[in-house]
């Protein structure tokens, strides 16, 4: 038996109610897919074809209920952007998976945020260069625990929320959603295999916008616990 020569830490999220966790194998991300959000973007909401990019496994921060969670300031940037999403968490894949069928592969829901270096993201944009920059940075998505759907159920619809020092900023339901969940998971495995471990950021409402240092964002989703973060500076 051959030994690496280090171990790597695998990210994990909490499983509500439960001494287990949730190993994380890759974080898909959907774009635009609340048609409020893609006008505010810049582009036509109707429905051309999900795109996807991906964060690195290690950006998650785990989120858990009932604190406010430190989150660093990042490097690099003079707009960083909050985009509260609902994440579904996969313990089955496959390739080519029916709509009907896409469902079946969810372990489970959690809060998360996609958090972006919105200045970062548009400049790669207008070069035409890749986004990961603005999206993949150490951190750049704060997750909850995982609630299972043999417990909770799906979440098809009910409020989706984000509040920076108690101000309402973005609002919307989960059936606001242009590409359901269960579309995304058909779409992603035509292009990628699915496998148990991944997970989907399924898109953000309209009004997304800016946070500062000192500022405490207070993420909602019905039927799950609130995700709450406080912005802070990075370590020297
Ligand atoms: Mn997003």
């Amino acid at each position: 038996m051959t030994k690496q020569i280090f171990e790597v830490a695998r990210a994990a999220i909490p499983v509500a109610g439960m001494d287990q966790t949730f190993p994380v194998r890759r974080i898909y991300c959907i774009g635009r897919n609340y048609a409020a959000h893609a006008r505010e973007m810049g582009s036509d909401p109707t429905r051309e074809p999900p795109f996807f990019f991906q964060k690195p496994s290690d950006a998650i921060q785990v989120v858990m209920p009932g604190v406010t969670a430190e989150h660093p300031y990042p490097s690099l940037t003079k707009n960083y952007h909050y985009e509260v999403e609902l994440v579904a968490a996969l313990d089955k894949g496959g390739r080519n998976i029916p709509v009907e069928k896409a469902l079946e592969c969810v372990y489970g829901y959690a809060v998360g945020l996609d958090m972006t270096r919105r200045d970062l993201q548009s400049e790669m944009k207008d070069g035409k260069k890749p986004w990961d920059i603005g999206k993949g940075f150490d951190n750049g998505a704060p997750v909850g625990p995982i609630h299972p759907v043999a417990k909770s159920g799906h979440l098809k619809a009910g409020e989706i929320s984000l509040s920076v020092n108690g101000t309402v900023k973005q609002k919307a339901d989960l059936s606001d959603m242009i590409w359901s969940i269960a579309e995304q998971i058909s779409r992603l495995s035509q292009l990628f295999e699915l496998k148990a471990g991944d997970l989907i950021m399924s898109g953000t409402p309209e009004n997304v916008g800016p946070v500062i240092v000192g500022d405490t964002m207070v993420a909602k989703i019905v039927g799950l616990p609130d995700l709450s973060l406080k912005i802070v500076k990075p370590a020297a």
